[in-house]
């Protein structure tokens, strides 16, 4: 009985040291995620100038095809000028090259807008890429330290894991088996030493019929009050 509390004691070191070097990866969390949230609004940013520039774009690409199409149209009427043959027509040909030219000079003037337009949305971002790139490069080395933060203790849990796996298989599997709910259930210590004529996890009185087995025997116990493992420490 005896082996078998320190067998267990001995994996709980190991717990105990795997469950800080946990705790130290989960610290480094927070400062990647507030790279991430200032890296991502910038992106946001930059996405949005994007999103104007291609809008921008496709209305000076549709408004070249439509000063292309009715500067045809009027070319098209010059040409069919010189076949009219009477004034009534003439004047009507005239009036659709006027009216056609007119539509014309609205979209030309449509498009210088949509150009200084376009100019601004691209000038933006320009300068929105700009931003990205600067974060990019600032993040860089605080990205790394990070990492290389995070490979250091990546490495010692390996090393804490199987240190622990090598000790727990001296612990019979059924005991293991609920000393391992119990941690997993209160993220924590699972074996508690009684002290005094309690339960050191909860300080609920132990019958001492129970603390007897316990003492005598090295027996390990459940408290009824909490649901640790007890055990008598000499
Ligand atoms: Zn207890």
């Amino acid at each position: 009985m005896q082996q078998e509390l320190e067998a267990l004691l001995a994996v709980q070191l190991d717990d105990t040291e795997i469950h800080g070097l946990e705790e130290r990866l989960s610290a480094l969390l927070p400062r990647l995620k507030e790279l991430d949230v200032k890296r991502t609004r910038i992106a946001a940013e930059l996405e949005r100038a994007t999103t104007v520039v291609t809008a921008e774009e496709k209305k000076q690409a549709f408004l070249r095809d439509k000063i292309a199409e009715h500067k045809a149209l009027i070319e098209h009427n010059q040409t069919a000028m010189d076949a009219v043959k009477t004034m009534r027509q003439a004047t009507a040909a005239v009036a659709q090259m006027e009216e056609a030219r007119k539509i014309v000079a609205n979209e030309e003037a449509e498009l210088v807008s949509v150009n200084r337009r376009l100019e601004e949305a691209r000038a933006s971002q320009h300068t929105h890429q700009g931003a990205l790139d600067a974060c990019t490069a600032e993040q860089s080395e605080a990205r790394g330290v990070v990492a290389a933060e995070q490979a250091v203790i990546d490495g010692e849990l390996a090393v804490a894991r199987a240190k622990r796996a090598e000790k727990a298989v001296h612990v019979p599997v059924n005991l293991l088996g609920k000393y391992d709910k119990i941690r997993i259930r209160r993220k924590s210590q699972a074996a508690w030493a009684v002290q005094g004529l309690a339960c050191s996890a909860c300080n609920t009185a132990v019958p001492m019929q129970r603390r007897n087995q316990m003492s005598n025997h090295g027996g390990i116990d459940v408290c009824e009050a909490c649901g640790v493992l007890m055990y008598f420490a000499e």
